[in-house]
């Protein structure tokens, strides 16, 4: 391809990842329900009802999933075929997005990890991707305070929309459905093996885009996770692009699109991003 094609390739990336909802844009700040209905730590009791769950959004009831101690940090290098996203020095990798262009990142990279710079917005990978096999370590660094929701909230967006929440959650309770590891608003981590604040934590996804033939679902997304080596999530199937207080629905969307670090107004960190595509057998 030339330049210039490149160049135009590249703006039509960028501008269709400008118009995927952020979930992080999606919590309204002065429309938080009375107090009688909830929080960000109890949960809530006038969100609508999961489909197929006994629960409620964020249900104050569910239960939260059982502490496990996993198993000592093992640093691990990627494998060859794996793309690396982010090696510890740099986010050439990345754009943030303002006025719906691609901008310079203003993250901070410092001692081998990248870390939010509250309100400068999430982090968006120049490259798409549908199915695949993520691997990210996160930190919430110590002297973060705050609780539930408010106490090192970001989240790992698989295609710009489905959350793998990312929160101090060793020490700190909020509703289920939106622990560390959960796939929010829908399904908690299965077991609860987040390291303390000042830790680092880690995530392996093996994720499946969805399948939309024109406007219609035909495949929903899923998930499986390992939480610092522990399972979470088992083949789950995701209910629609992530939002807080609401039941998920699908929008349609591109076959591969970019992976995204939410900025939720809190300095979490990462490092050792990386991710390789799946294939099926047989093939390359
Ligand atoms: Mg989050």
């Amino acid at each position: 391809m030339n330049k210039a094609l490149l160049f135009a390739a590249a703006l039509m990336t960028f501008q269709a990842a400008a118009q995927t909802t952020d979930p992080s844009q999606k919590q309204p700040s002065g429309n938080h329900p009375p107090a009688s209905a909830g929080d960000d730590v109890r949960g809530y009791n006038d969100t609508p009802q999961l489909p197929g769950q006994p629960w409620k959004v964020h249900d104050m009831n569910r239960p939260r999933a059982r502490k496990v101690t996993p198993g000592a940090y093992v640093e691990e290098a990627p494998p060859s075929d794996a793309m690396v996203l982010f090696d510890g020095k740099d986010l050439s990798q990345w754009v943030q997005m303002r006025s719906g262009q691609p901008q310079e990142p203003k993250w901070k990279v410092e001692n081998g990890y990248m870390e939010i710079v509250p309100h400068t917005g999430r982090m968006v990978t120049k490259q798409k991707f549908g199915d695949c096999q993520l691997h990210v370590e996160w930190m919430v660094p110590n002297g973060v305070t705050g609780q539930g929701q408010g106490r090192g909230n970001s989240g790992v967006e698989l295609m710009m929309r489905y959350e793998i929440q990312v929160l101090e959650s060793h020490d700190n309770l909020t509703y289920a459905d939106g622990a560390a590891g959960a796939m929010y608003g829908a399904w908690p981590p299965l077991v609860n093996p987040a390291r303390p604040q000042g830790e680092w934590n880690v995530y392996d996804i093996l994720f499946e885009a969805p399948r939309f033939e024109g406007d219609k679902l035909v495949k929903p997304a899923y998930f499986t996770v390992l939480f610092n080596g522990v399972m979470v999530h088992n083949h789950q199937a995701q209910l629609g692009t992530t939002i807080w207080r609401q039941v998920a629905k699908y929008t349609p969307h591109s076959p591969e699109e970019p992976l995204s670090l939410q900025d939720h107004s809190q300095p979490v960190r990462y490092r050792n991003i990386w991710i390789r595509k799946l294939t099926g057998y047989d093939q390359p």
